[in-house]
């Protein structure tokens, strides 16, 4: 089984405990305008350009023309001569495909760093677009004795298949409510709740991330739904939940994969992470920081 995987590296309890090696899956099946890795959304892979390295001898059917590409043309090229045999600094594909075996070697190799109760991660994108090679995958490093997290968005109907190959379970929940949900993201956030309900019921160690968006979840009443949202779908002392602030750090990565950032030029009320972990403290959910 293969894989493809747009980023690797080692972080410090950002992404699971302990040091980790992360490993960064391509697709996603959401469509966040605040997006920080939008070439991590298609499936197979985004061409990222930087204009003023861009020269059209990459291209052998003109589809580069000052400093532009036109994306229209790239959909049917199968070959991408421009990021094999004619690679350049101004255009590379997102992702590269490695076969599990491949990876298990390289996270078998980076055991000694494992320090503090570390391992592997695996996030995206949304790992469950490549569902068969990733429980490959995990199964493979558990054998290994490596431990084992997961960041996922909790969209796919058959996550529960993945409990028992997983140490650590990571999980965003965007919204509580579908229809914002779907008219930001552009999928229903269904399979997101029902699998948050039956993950923090069944996995000894679960963390729920909330990124908070302006304009989208980030108001009072918000906090109120997300309290409402937790106490009815949360169970045991198993789960805590984080609120992340919102960044811009992937703006400059949607112009490079031809895409617009769409997200309007907005701010987080002063204090507001403190508020929605209060908030939640009245809910009886526990909160944390990592
Ligand atoms: S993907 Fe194909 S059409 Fe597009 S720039 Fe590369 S070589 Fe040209
Ligand atoms: S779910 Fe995550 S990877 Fe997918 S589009 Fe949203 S922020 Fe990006």
């Amino acid at each position: 089984m293969k894989i493809r995987i747009f980023q690797k590296g080692f972080n410090y309890s950002q992404d699971g405990r302990g040091n980790r090696l992360v490993l960064h899956l391509q697709g996603c099946n959401m469509h966040c305008p605040w997006c920080s890795n939008p070439e991590g959304m298609p499936l197979e892979g985004a061409l990222l350009t930087q204009k003023e390295w861009l020269d059209e001898s990459c291209c052998p059917k003109g589809a580069v023309r000052e400093g532009l590409l036109c994306r229209q043309m790239c959909i049917s090229c199968k070959e991408k001569p421009c990021v094999t045999k004619r690679r350049q600094r101004g255009i590379r594909l997102s992702c590269q495909e490695y076969s599990v075996d491949e990876i298990v070697k390289e996270c078998e190799a980076a055991k000694p760093v494992f320090f503090e109760g570390g391992g592997v991660t695996l996030t995206g994108g949304e790992i469950s677009m490549q569902f068969a090679g990733v429980r490959e995958l995990l199964e493979k490093l558990g054998k290994k004795g490596i431990h084992r997290a997961i960041e996922c968005n909790g969209s796919h109907p058959g996550m529960e298949e993945l409990i028992p190959c997983v140490e650590q379970w990571i999980m965003d929940v965007k919204h509580y409510d579908e229809e914002v949900h779907r008219e930001w993201i552009g999928v229903s956030n269904e399979w997101t709740l029902r699998n948050l309900e039956r993950i923090s019921a069944k996995h000894p160690d679960v963390l729920i991330r909330v990124p908070l968006i302006p304009g989208f979840n980030d108001s009072r009443e918000d906090a109120e739904g997300f309290g409402q949202l937790f106490r009815e779908k949360l169970h045991g002392e198993n789960t805590r939940v984080e609120f992340l602030l919102y960044h811009e750090y992937g703006r400059d990565k949607w112009a490079q994969c031809g895409m617009e950032y769409k997200m309007k030029p907005g701010h987080l009320p002063p204090g507001i992470r403190e508020f929605f972990e209060d908030r939640m403290k009245a809910y009886g959910i526990v909160c944390m920081r990592t």
